[in-house]
């Protein structure tokens, strides 16, 4: 199948990839439309693809060894404890994964779109409307557009979903990820905390369980890919309306917008409950790189309609202990580019998508739900668990899945 119009609605991760998918299926026209102006690549923090999920990708030609990563081997697991300033360490595991920044790889993606491909910045779209032979996409600045197939890549607070199923709304989850990123340089003002011989080496994410939640941390590329950042993110329940946060729909609190409220609520929090070392970790970051994310998750009942079809965020939110947010989206888009030379004409396309995506969104939003449930909500005692008992609690949370949700050749 070659030929025909593509709109996609949202130039991001899935966005940025479904045009890559479209431009090597051969759509005689592809327009983004995405409603930012100018580099969204300063608004963004860190991901991890485990190397798994990462290898595949690359086969499939969507992600590849120049998009600036830094490299995770393990991940150490701590509680609250005496021992030291980086609190008891339960356990070392293997864990193989690349971290990016959310900013230099989207930069990557963009850059990586074929010249033929239109990307159409400031462009907002405020009604899709889906048909038999076409759908047409209305922008705010009133002209509308009819396409063979239109690609809701408008991630969680989609309109395309909207216009798809009205009724299906993203779900409070019950907790917050505060997040923050700071040059690696500053971790050498931590220093001092430790003991002789005590050492966190670049390659180990950390996870420090805490009452009610967990700190994670790992290194990631800067904006530019050129130095490296440290990522941390800590998961906890939280007062949202004394915090004035309103959930009545998806908001996150970007960069930059952090108030006194918020920043005083979760310096507190850090103090309270982590060991020294990552209570200081958290009040090294300078204000303006503080990002606070509600968490919320979605399922659809299903990914396509007749001429329209999700991708990405838009389809199905996983929430971030996943580490699936980023993957998805790319898998998305591969799936399209092998079924794009393999349809042989709209509708079997979408049929074909649809079918493989469907049960993949739904695996990593429970796989989310699990680990929110098992190391969030329910959270252990973490000072209770020692290694054999935490090996147990591991293999019962995580089971046969691995972070980065399922393979990309799972049908
Ligand atoms: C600025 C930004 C920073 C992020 N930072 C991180 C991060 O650090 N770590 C992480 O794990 N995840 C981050 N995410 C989320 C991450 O991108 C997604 O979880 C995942 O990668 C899937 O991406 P997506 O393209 O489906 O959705 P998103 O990344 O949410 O992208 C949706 C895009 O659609 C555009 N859009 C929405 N509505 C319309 C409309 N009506 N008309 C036109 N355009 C529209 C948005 O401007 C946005 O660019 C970030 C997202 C954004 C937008």
């Amino acid at each position: 199948m070659q030929g025909g119009r593509v709109g996609i609605v949202g130039g991001s991760i899935a966005g940025c990839a479904v045009a890559l998918a479209a431009a090597r299926g051969k759509a005689d026209e592809t327009v983004v439309f995405e409603r930012a102006t100018g580099e969204l690549r300063e608004r963004g923090v860190g991901l991890a693809v485990n190397e798994d999920r990462y290898a595949e990708l690359e086969a499939a030609g969507f992600v590849d060894d120049g998009m600036p990563w830094a490299a995770v081997s393990s991940r150490r697991w701590f509680a609250q404890g005496e021992e030291s300033a980086l609190g008891r360490e339960i356990a070392t595991v293997p864990f193989r994964a690349r971290a990016y920044n959310w900013g230099s790889l989207w930069h990557e993606l963009r850059r990586r779109i074929p010249a033929a491909v239109e990307y159409r910045a400031g462009a907002a779209v405020v009604e899709v409307r889906d048909g038999a032979d076409a759908a047409t996409v209305a922008l705010a600045d009133g002209n509308e557009e009819r396409f063979d197939l239109v690609v809701g890549a408008d991630g969680y607070r989609s309109i395309v979903r909207a216009s798809l199923f009205p009724d299906t709304q993203p779900e409070y989850a019950g907790y917050f990820l505060w997040r923050g990123t700071f040059p690696v340089e500053r971790l050498a003002e931590l220093d001092g905390l430790l003991r002789r011989g005590e050492r966190w080496s670049a390659q180990e994410a950390a996870t420090v369980g805490v009452t009610g939640g967990h700190m994670i941390a790992y290194r990631i590329p800067d904006t530019t890919g050129i130095n490296q950042v440290m990522n941390w993110g800590l998961y906890g329940q939280a007062p949202a309306s004394a915090l004035g946060v309103k959930l009545d729909e998806p908001t996150s609190i970007p960069p930059g917008t952090m108030t006194d409220t918020l920043l005083d609520y979760l310096l507190a929090q850090a103090d309270d409950l982590l060991p020294p070392y990552w209570a200081a970790m958290v009040r090294l970051t300078d204000r303006e790189r503080f990002f606070v994310q509600p968490i919320y998750d979605l399922e659809v009942p299903g990914y396509v309609g007749l001429r329209t079809l999700l991708a990405g965020d838009a389809a199905t939110i996983t929430r971030p202990h996943a580490g699936a947010g980023a993957t998805k989206a790319l898998q998305d888009a591969a799936t399209l580019d092998r079924l794009w030379a393999q349809a042989s004409d709209w509708p079997e396309l979408l049929t074909g998508y649809g079918a493989a995506r469907l049960p993949v969104g739904r695996a990593a939003v429970d796989l989310g739900r699990r680990i929110g449930r098992d190391q969030v909500v329910d959270a252990p005692q973490w000072t209770d668990l020692d290694p054999a008992g935490f090996q147990a609690w591991l293999a019962s949370t995580m089971r046969s899945d691995t972070v980065g949700g399922r393979s990309l050749a799972a049908r």
